[in-house]
């Protein structure tokens, strides 16, 4: 079996109220092997930003708790460990980047100082080689004469390239785990595909796992060994992008494949969107949490809460209507058909 560098367990997280916790995540479980890529998808809301900093244990930070559950990295529970000795966990070990790079840049310092400053704390370098290899890693980010970039500061460079030095900074300390929410959500269009392509490229060059965060199923399908897609704090659906994108089984999911533009059909039409809005955290439906906007919500739905249940191949859903956790649909059960999407860049997807 191969080796899992992080696994989630029952993860619930939230933030206090006078009414009590109010749940971003519930009884979350997600795992990702080693050298693996696993993108956890969902709109705005569904809790994966949440999860994403509560394994960096930086929740309380922004004003929430974990309130049960485990995030064992290499083994390790980090949510019991205390916030001295996540700092060596964090930038180190497992580093995080975020969607706007320039609020993760100091605007008042050059890039190349920003890289070298991270060497020197987490790695303890002198200064001339701090700086000898900060320049190295913005070469690595595939930045134009590094020497002279490194010189500059963020407002001199473009959104795609200071996001460039947020990864070259991310990875600097060469981490076994990279954390990237949204990375290319605030970028354009033609920056997004490059800074994808670099970050498999670097995944691959320094032998890292990747956690990424996204709420574009289009992204998932490029860099995704596997997909977990998140509704309203809890994980809905699991699998490989194959059985993501060609077999879907929660109406979610199908959902989210639907509100794919394509390039082929009528251009006129309508794009299909899910009806309703996802729930604030503290107003979560009982029940199936997507009930409300299910379009085969029945009674069961609305009162009881369908387990994750696992197929043969190891393909989650938690859904009522597949009672069986068997990638065969049934009458009754969402026509997965009509959800196919062709991953035209990933023939090893298209073959599986
Ligand atoms: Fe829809 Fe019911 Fe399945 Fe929830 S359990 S996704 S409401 S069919």
């Amino acid at each position: 079996m191969a080796e899992k560098i992080l696994e989630i367990r029952n993860l619930t997280a939230g933030f206090l109220s006078d009414k009590g916790l109010a749940k971003a995540t519930d009884r979350v479980h997600l795992e990702l092997e080693k050298g693996k890529t696993l993108c956890v998808v969902g709109e705005s809301g569904s809790g994966k930003s949440v999860t994403a900093l509560s394994i960096m244990r930086l929740l309380d930070y922004a004003g929430g708790v974990i309130a049960d559950g485990e995030v064992l990295f290499n083994g390790q529970n980090l949510v019991s460990k205390q916030q001295k000795e996540m700092l060596k966990i964090r930038g180190n070990q497992i580093t995080m980047i975020f969607q706007d790079p320039m609020s993760a840049l100091n605007p008042v310092f050059t890039v190349g100082e920003q890289i070298a400053e991270t060497l020197r704390i987490h790695k303890n370098l002198p200064e001339k080689e701090a700086w000898r290899q900060s320049v190295d890693m913005l070469r690595k980010v595939k930045i134009p004469d590094p020497e002279i970039r490194a010189k500059q500061y963020p407002y001199e460079m473009s959104g795609g390239m200071c996001q460039r030095v947020v990864i070259a900074m991310a990875l600097a300390c060469n981490p076994e785990l990279l954390i990237a929410d949204e990375p290319t959500t605030a970028l354009d269009v033609t920056v997004q595909a490059q800074i994808l392509e670099l970050l498999l490229q670097l995944k691959r060059e320094f032998r890292m796992s990747m956690l990424l965060i996204t709420h574009d199923m289009g992204v998932a399908a490029e860099v995704a060994d596997r997909i977990a897609v998140m509704y309203a704090g809890a994980v809905v659906e699991e699998g490989t992008v194959a059985e993501i994108f060609e077999r879907p089984r929660h109406p979610y999911t199908i959902g989210l494949l639907q509100s794919i533009p394509g390039l082929e059909g009528d251009r006129g039409g309508e794009l299909y969107t899910i009806k309703g809005t996802i729930p604030k955290i503290d107003q979560i439906p009982t029940g199936c949490r997507f009930h409300p906007r299910c379009p085969y919500a029945m009674d069961i739905c609305r009162q009881n809460e369908p387990p994750l249940r696992e197929s043969n191949t190891g393909h989650k859903a938690a859904c009522w209507l597949d009672d069986t956790g068997e990638d065969d649909p049934r009458p009754g059960k969402p026509n997965t058909r009509e959800t196919k999407v062709t991953i035209m860049s990933r023939p090893e997807v298209a073959q599986s």
